[in-house]
This record gives structure tokens, sequence and C-alpha cells, in this order.
């Protein structure tokens, strides 16, 4: 049995950490030259040596070749970071290489195999960046028991050493270009809650950095002449200088600085922390306003919050702490290294068992996110009963006290699916997880979903991570789900999409139709590049249900062939507009010297098929003496919706003035009539029985089976508004429901 880690993997700094054994607390690994931190530099050289740490850190800072730092922010993405000595390198390429080197070093001081780690991320990471972590870490041969949060791992450690019941910590991470506010609550048995995220991912110490460079370039302006914002160069090195400089105001009161610019020579100024304080305050004041909202929303306030945590390699500013204690009445607490306690709380973290799925159930108004409740996974948790009580305990007993700890982190951002809202106007971005969540935790939804006779009903889910509009949430990946069966009768089915996030940050989809389906086939695709579509209204996907009466010719000249291509003309469409979705339902009439409704409206387009097939044997007579306009009027008129009706005529009609002014009265209460003729049917008098902008159709025989396609297909086109169909709608009267455990 090797040991077990807990890596802090940061951008500037990383830093192993183990429990110790004897004193029951987590301490840090220091590397082989003693450092309890690991500059996140990386350097490699000519011959093809790569160099990790201080070393590194100094070859950097000294301006060699080969090196490489700050990588942890481009994690996820994968274009590549660097290229050196014809190798490209990504971010999780780079990550990879501090990671072995990490687990190196710490092998190496232990003296025994690392077995498993945990490793920390920002509570902001992505799907993307979190998948990237867990494969640098295999790519550095490191078995991953689990991604914690920096925040909660932060915290975790702050609770081993400062347990009280019920007390609420607000950790506080500001970081190089990130802003996160966490509330744990410390509760009964061990138990750390996280109870909130919420941050601002285009804030953090570069902002200060930029503020530093418009002052100096300002300076430099106003004594020289020069402007940065046309000389590249020098905006470089006054980008670069600025850091130095913020860093340099941590610890003194004024921060010289010196550049080298052409054409002028060398210049040298100061930036005092008065002028650094008054050039911040409104960001400081933007970290404060995260706070406030996160207690609004948790409804409390700073009296509730217990301790101030301070995260992250910019909380070192010295403007932050009593900026924290002006607005919340507390003093950040100062003895935490924060360059530390997240190495060690994932030192903790990867000693505990590993916490049961949550199973949400929205059925439950109350249970509408923000309600406080216990769920049925995480109520065995909290219940579980410690034998340890406060005051002087043993250090046997402090290792079971820790190891009794549980830690329960949230979903930092919703996870939903782009959807079509109920009234079928609009893509939007449908919650499925909600944010703030208790981890690992499953939920699912229902989608009604339109299926088609033909097609190979395949439903694309576009999982989306933030609860913004679909196309500016973060899309983490596309699934398609197949295997959806059409049901005539059942249309549209419903669809139940179920995300797991898991311990890592990591989603996994699942789908089933109906209430007790089986798993449906789910594949992963590339998310296409162009998503523009996503962002426009949606034209009409909701369609009005449309009612058709189609009347058949069977006089005479029908008998035989002519009869039976009209019949199967007439199933085709029935086929065709099966895929409709809206809701459609068919009669069938026959029509020579009489009329005869052969089928009722229907919805059963298989009876209606039927049904059609038997007008063979049904003739009405001979003649052309009747027609079936008033039979379609009084079928037709009073249905809501579309009202459509197919006349097939074949010659001549007898009493076609009489036939076309019934017709007209169909018009007139807006039945759409399409007058479709073969053989000697007269082409006036379809074009006068057809709607006025509808074309009458005269066709050969041969053609009749695809025009009524045609018919069908336009008419479903048309409602779809295009290619909608592969998207789920929003399900209004759908109940949140939860499959598996
Ligand atoms: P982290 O992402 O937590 O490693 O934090 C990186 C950020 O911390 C960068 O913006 C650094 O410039 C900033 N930082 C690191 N050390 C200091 C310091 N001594 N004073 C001010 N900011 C610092």
């Amino acid at each position: 049995m090797g040991k077990k880690v807990g890596i802090d993997l940061g951008t500037t700094f990383s830093a192993v950490a183990v429990m110790d054994e004897k004193t029951g607390k987590p301490v840090i690994v220091p590397n082989t030259e003693g450092g309890k931190i690991t500059p996140s530099v990386i350097r490699f050289t000519e011959s093809g040596e790569i160099i990790v740490g201080q070393e590194a850190k100094e070859a950097f800072e000294a301006g060699e070749d080969g090196c490489v730092s700050a990588f942890k922010r481009n994690m996820g993405e994968e274009e590549v970071y660097c290229s050196f000595y014809g190798k490209d390198y990504t971010a999780e390429d780079l990550s990879a290489i501090m990671l072995k080197h990490l687990k190196q070093e710490a092998q190496e001081v232990l003296g025994e195999e690392i077995e498993e780690a945990v490793i920390t991320v920002p509570a902001y990471f992505y799907h993307k960046e979190r998948k990237a972590t867990l494969n640098a870490a295999k790519m550095a041969g490191l078995k991953v028991r689990q991604l914690i949060n920096e925040p909660t791992s932060a915290a975790m450690n702050y609770g081993m050493n400062h347990w009280r019941e019920n007390s609420r910590i607000l950790v506080y991470d500001l970081g190089g270009g990130t802003f996160d506010v966490t509330v744990v609550q410390l509760k009964s048995g061990y138990q750390i809650d996280s109870l909130q995220t919420l941050g601002d991912h285009k804030l953090g110490g570069k902002d200060w950095d930029a503020r530093i460079a418009g002052l100096i370039e300002e300076n430099i302006e106003e004594e020289t002449g020069i402007s940065a914002s046309e000389n590249i160069e020098l905006h470089r090195m006054i980008q670069q200088i600025s850091e130095g400089v913020k860093k340099q105001l941590s610890k003194a009161n004024n921060a010289p600085y010196n550049c080298y610019i052409q054409d002028y020579g060398r210049y040298s100024g100061s930036v005092s922390l008065e002028e650094f304080d008054l050039l911040t305050r409104e960001l400081r004041e933007k970290t404060g306003i995260i706070c406030n909202t996160i207690l609004e929303n948790l409804g409390v306030t700073w009296n509730d919050i217990t301790d101030i945590l301070l995260v992250g390699g910019s909380t070192r500013m010295r403007q932050i702490s009593p900026y924290l204690k002006e607005i919340s009445g507390h003093m950040p607490l100062s003895q935490v290294n924060p360059d530390e306690a997240v190495a060690l709380g994932a030192a903790i973290q990867v000693n505990l068992p590993k916490p049961k799925y949550t199973v949400l159930s929205m059925s439950n108004p109350a249970d509408e996110p923000g309600q406080e409740r216990e769920y049925n996974g995480r109520k065995n948790l909290s219940n579980t009963k410690n034998q340890f009580s406060a005051g002087e305990i043993g250090q046997e007993e402090k290792l079971r006290n820790v190891l009794s700890i549980r830690n329960s982190d949230v979903v930092a951002h919703a996870m939903g699916i782009i959807a079509v809202n109920q009234e079928g106007t609009e893509y939007i971005n449908k919650t499925i997880i909600p944010a703030n969540q208790q981890i690992p935790v499953k939920c699912a939804k229902s989608f009604h979903f339109f299926t088609s006779r033909d097609g190979d009903n395949e439903l694309e889910v576009y999982v989306l991570q933030g609860d913004r509009k679909p196309l500016e949430s973060e899309i983490i990946g596309k699934y398609v789900i197949s295997g959806i069966v059409h049901h005539e009768n059942e249309n549209p089915t419903t669809v139940r999409i179920q995300y797991s996030y898991d311990l890592n940050g990591m989603i996994q989809v699942q789908a089933r139709q109906g209430n007790n389906g089986a798993d449906l086939p789910i594949r992963s695709e590339a998310v296409p590049e162009d998503m523009s579509k996503y962002g426009k209204p949606v034209e009409r996907v909701k369609q009005e249900p449309i009612h058709v009466a189609m009347a058949v010719d069977v006089s005479g000249s029908m008998s035989g062939k002519p009869m039976q291509d009209a019949l199967d003309a007439m199933c085709n469409f029935v086929d065709k507009i099966s895929s409709y979705g809206g809701g459609v339902d068919i009669a069938a009439i026959a029509v020579s010297n009489k009329c005869k409704i052969v089928q009722s409206l229907t919805p059963n387009l298989s009876l209606c098929k039927m049904s059609i097939l038997s007008i063979e044997s049904c003739m009405t007579g001979i003649g052309n003496s009747a027609h079936p306009f008033k039979e379609i009027k009084n079928i037709l008129q009073h249905q809501s919706g579309k009202r459509l009706a197919l006349v097939l005529a074949d010659g001549k009609w007898y009493h076609q003035a009489k036939a076309v002014k019934a017709a007209r009265e169909c018009h007139s209460v807006g039945i759409d009539i399409v007058g479709i003729g073969f053989g000697d049917a007269d082409e006036q008098f379809l074009r006068d029985i057809s709607s006025g902008d509808i074309e009458s159709m005269l066709v050969k025989q041969s053609e009749l089976s695809s025009s009524f396609g045609k018919i069908a297909q336009e008419i479903g086109a048309n409602s779809t508004g295009g290619q909608q169909n592969d998207i789920a709608n929003d399900q209004s009267s759908a109940t949140w429901l939860a499959i598996g455990e």
C-alpha cells in the first residue's frame, strides 16, 4: 500500500500534502530541496532536459529561453500553449509534466509510492478544465480519487483545526484571473457542507495588474510623449513590470520600476501604495458586492459568518484584509497560509470515504432550489453519529475525528440543455441540475420530442454549463440519443434525460423513452462550430393540430389501376403526414354519384389507411353527379387548427358549377382545399375548387403518389420551421423525475 496525497496544482505554486498518522493532521510534503511549495514553472532545455520548480522559476525571471508558467489559466484549451525545440505543448501536457514532477518528488521524500491522489481545482472550473486536469493526472501516472474544489479544500483544513459546530466560513478566493466566494457550514457529525459558490470569472489579480499598467503608461506618456498604445513592445514590457510592482506593494509602501524605451532610453518611476489603493478600489468593491450577494442568497448577514478564510495568491495584496474587515466586521484569518491550506484539505479528502449520489426529485415544489432540505442519500451521512466530544482529545482520536469529516461540495454552475420553450418560440437553456446542489448528484427531466415514422428519430442533447442563454453558456458536450420509437398515437413522445454530476464535476448523460423505457443508446459527438441557429427565435416549432379530409373520385373511370394508384397515393400522404409535429387527424370520403364518408376524422392513422384501402370495394356509383364539399364542410368547419381538404378528381364532374359554389363555402369558413386531378380532369375546375393561394395540381397518374407525398412534406416542413425536430420541447406538465438510485 502506497501513500495517499492531496495535490494543489496551482497557477503560480503547487503543493503536496499527506496525512500524518501520528498527529492526525495533514502536513505538507516538502520537495527535495526542502521547499514547502513548488513554483508551477517548467523549463525545457535544448538538450531535451525538463526542469521543474524553483530552478525553472529563476531561469524564467532571468528571461532565459524555454520557460513557461501560468499554464493553468489555459487548462482545457486544445490549442498549443507553447512550443519549444520543435515540440508543441498544451496546458494539459504542461500540467502532466508538473504533476509527474510533484509525484516523483513526493515519492522520493516519503520513500514510498504514491497510491492515490485528490487534486484541487478552482470552483469555477468548467467540465472541460476538469477533464483536462484528469487527463493530465493520467498522463502523469497518477490515480486520482477525485477532484475537489479549492475553497472547499481550504475550508476542510480550517474545519479540522477550528471545529465549531454550526459555524459558517466564508472562503474568499481571489486568484490570478478569477474570483470565487464559497460559504461552508460545519455541521454536527463532522459534516462540512458547501452552501453556495458564487464568482466573477473575469476578475482576478490580472485586473489589479492592468490598473498599475494603465498608471505607468499614463506617466510615461506624460513625461516622454511616447504612447504605449502605439508601441507594442513598450506595452508588453509595462504589463510584465506591473505584476512585479503589485507584488512589491504587498511588502513595501512604494514600488520603484525601470524600463528601457527605444529612442528615449531608460525610464524610472514608482507606484505608491496609496495610488494603488485608489486605483483599485472599484475592483475590491466588486468582490464585496459578490460577498454580499452570496449572503443575501443564503438569507444570512455578516453576523452569521464565523470566519473569513483567504485563498488565492491575490489575497496577499495588503488592501484585501482591511477591506473585508471594513465590510464584514471580521478580520480574515491570517494564520492560514493560502499556499498550503488547499493542499492540506486535499490530504484530508483523499482519506475520506466517497459520498453517495444524491438523487434530486423535483416533483415536490418545496424542493425547488434554494429551499433547505435533506436529500435521501445525504441524510444517512449527516445522521452519522459521532462518538467524539469537544475538549481535549488524544492524537489517535484526532485522526479518527478527521476521518469522520464528511465534506459535500456543490455544483458551482447549473447544468442545462438546449430546448424549445413551451410557447415554441425560442431556444432556451432549460436547467436539469440547478447550481449549488450537493455533489455527486443525479437529476432527470422530461421533454417532449416529435418522432417521425420514416426518420431515424435522433434527439440532439447539448449540455450547457451555466444558466445564461444557450449561446452565452458553456456548451460542454453534444450527445445524440437514438432508437426513439415512433408511436402513432403518442406523438410527441416523452424522453427523460438524466444528468449525473460526479464527484469530479464531470457530467454523464442518460436518456429513456416514456416512464418505464430502457436506456436509449447515446453517443457523444463534437459540438459544431456554428451553433448560431440556437441563438435565433424558433419559428412556430409547436405546430397547431391539422385536420385533413381526403375525398377521392370513385366513378367508373377510376376502376382498376387508377383507383389503386389513387388509394396508394392517399396512403402515402397519411404516412408522410404522420411526422407532422402538432397532432394530425384524417377523414376519408368516396364520391361519385353519391358521397360516402368511409372514415370520420381519426388520429389513428393506421385505421385511416385501412379505411382508404377499403374504398376499392365500396363504389358509390359510376357517374360524377355528386360532390364532397358539403361533407368536407361538416367534418372540418368546427375543428380548431389547420383544416385541409384534398380532393382527387378524374375526368369531368356533372355539376361542376354547384361543386365550385360549395367549395367556395368551404373556403369562406377557412378550409383550405387542394384540387388534384389526373386523366381527363378539368384544369379550370381544379383551380376553381382550390383555395385562393393554393395551387391546384394536374398530374400524371404515375406521379400521383409522389404528388401527395410532396403536399404532406410541404405541410410538415412549413410548420416545423426547418430542422427543429431534433431538439426537445420543454414539457410544461412534466415533473422532475429521478431515475436510478
Ligand atoms: P493563484 O491563481 O492563486 O496562484 O494566484 C495568482 C495571482 O496571485 C496572480 O495574479 C499573482 O500576481 C498574485 N500574487 C501572487 N503573489 C502575490 C503577492 N505577494 N502580492 C500580490 N499578488 C500576488
